[in-house]
């Protein structure tokens, strides 16, 4: 039987689209990279990429910033966290996240998740009671969407401030509604593998002045920042200025540059992004190895990755059916795995935290679940492709360990 391999990179991504390169190099030319670098009445590359993504959100302010991590810090010492709060979040969420709590000071609360990734309502409540935490970090990871009616019920009840992480839902909504638009504040991330690409990069947005301002001076304004061009008004800043510190995390026009240019092109990729996913999840149904989890009606989502489940009687063949898939040039990330490789995702990762109780649910769904980008430099034929090598291996390894 001849096997197909498949050749190209599940980390390639796009060219920065050509007009974005010659705003790149018109801003090269200037030697204006700084944002504050401004006459007066001049309005910087970066404000006005910020107040274009305001605009494309539906937001009042957005306040970009150099990455992800950093902005998800920033957000958690812009809504009051102080040293010592616990914050809760879900437990499936990548390493900036417990790194930006544990940066600001706080205590991260994880929730468990379950068998669709999405948080665990009741796990949410429980925790909310137990913990008296005044704060949740949501992340909708890998553009998984939970029930955010019933999620802003529980923030309600409990007094508890929500905050977005939105890495892979820029430009997904729910119900309707935009995601990065139900908490307090939202971060977007635009590190290259995400749905825009600077490098490195993260855009916050908020609806609520206070917030906006102290995020505005958390990123690294001085007190510049009234040459910022996307803010609240001057008496905002009064009480916060000199009150909040400087995190040095301003985002520099070179990278504002690129990002316009995708701002514009962004809607547009997420079809691309949903009718290749769409063709992979087809494709997936064909093994019975394979178990894809139905996406809600509800959910317009961003297919800019798949999970699945693979439905083996024991971890250790899932690595095989891995390994088996890797030789063909088909990588896929098990979130099973016991020693943590790439990108980490699962609590036990972060043992820097301290001790943290167990949870068993998060676990089981992780020792099943696989993952795999999904870039746009692929074709509709390159995800027939992967999805036909992933049955043909589960189908090979399931007859010989099964
Ligand atoms: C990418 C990502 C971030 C931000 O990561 P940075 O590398 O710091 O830009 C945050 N949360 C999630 C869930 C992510 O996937």
């Amino acid at each position: 039987m001849i096997t197909k391999q498949f050749k190209k990179s599940f980390t390639q991504q796009e060219a920065i689209p050509e007009d974005g390169v010659n705003s790149a190099l018109e801003v090269l030319r200037s030697g204006k990279l700084h944002r504050y670098n401004t006459q007066v009445d001049e309005i910087s590359e970066t404000a006005q990429f910020e107040r274009e993504y305001a605009n494309y959100q539906g937001a009042r302010y957005c306040v970009a910033v150099t990455s992800g991590g950093q902005s998800l810090q920033i957000a958690l010492r812009a809504v009051g966290v102080k040293s010592g709060d616990k914050i809760l979040a879900n437990a499936y969420t990548l390493a900036p996240v417990p790194g930006a709590i544990h940066a600001a000071g706080a205590l991260p609360v994880f929730v468990e998740i379950a068998d669709d990734w999405l948080t665990d309502i009741d796990d949410l409540r429980n925790k909310a009671l137990k913990s008296g935490a005044k704060f949740f970090m949501l992340s909708h990871m890998r553009g998984h969407i939970a029930d955010m009616g019933a999620i802003c019920e529980i923030c309600e009840e409990f007094d508890i401030t929500l905050i977005e992480d939105c890495a892979h839902t820029m430009g997904a909504m729910w119900k309707g509604r935009k995601s990065g638009n139900f908490g307090k504040v939202a971060c977007f991330s635009t590190q290259t593998y995400k749905h825009m690409n600077s490098g490195e990069g993260e855009i916050l947005t908020t609806d609520i002045d206070e917030i906006a301002a102290r995020a505005v001076i958390l990123s690294g304004s001085y007190m510049l920042f009234e040459r910022h061009g996307a803010v609240p008004s001057r008496e905002v800043f009064q009480n916060i200025s000199l009150e909040t510190p400087n995190c040095s995390a301003r985002l520099d026009n070179l990278r504002a540059a690129i990002l316009r240019s995708q701002l514009s092109i962004l809607d547009h990729n997420i079809q691309r992004w949903n009718q290749r996913y769409r063709i992979i999840e087809n494709g997936l149904r064909k093994t019975p190895w394979v178990r894809v989890v139905e996406r809600a009606q509800h959910e317009a989502f961003v297919g800019s990755s798949i999970q699945f489940h693979v439905e083996f009687q024991t971890t250790e063949n899932i690595r095989v059916l891995i390994d088996a898939c890797q030789c063909r040039g088909v990588e896929i990330k098990w979130f099973g795995s016991e020693d943590p490789v790439g990108f980490t995702s699962r609590y036990d990762s972060w043992q820097y935290l301290g001790d943290i109780p167990k949870l068993p649910k998060t676990l089981s769904v992780l020792s099943t679940t696989c993952d795999i980008r999904v870039p746009l430099t692929f074709d509709e034929h390159d995800c027939e492709n992967i999805a036909q090598i992933i049955c043909e291996e589960a189908e090979r390894v399931a007859v010989l360990v099964e």
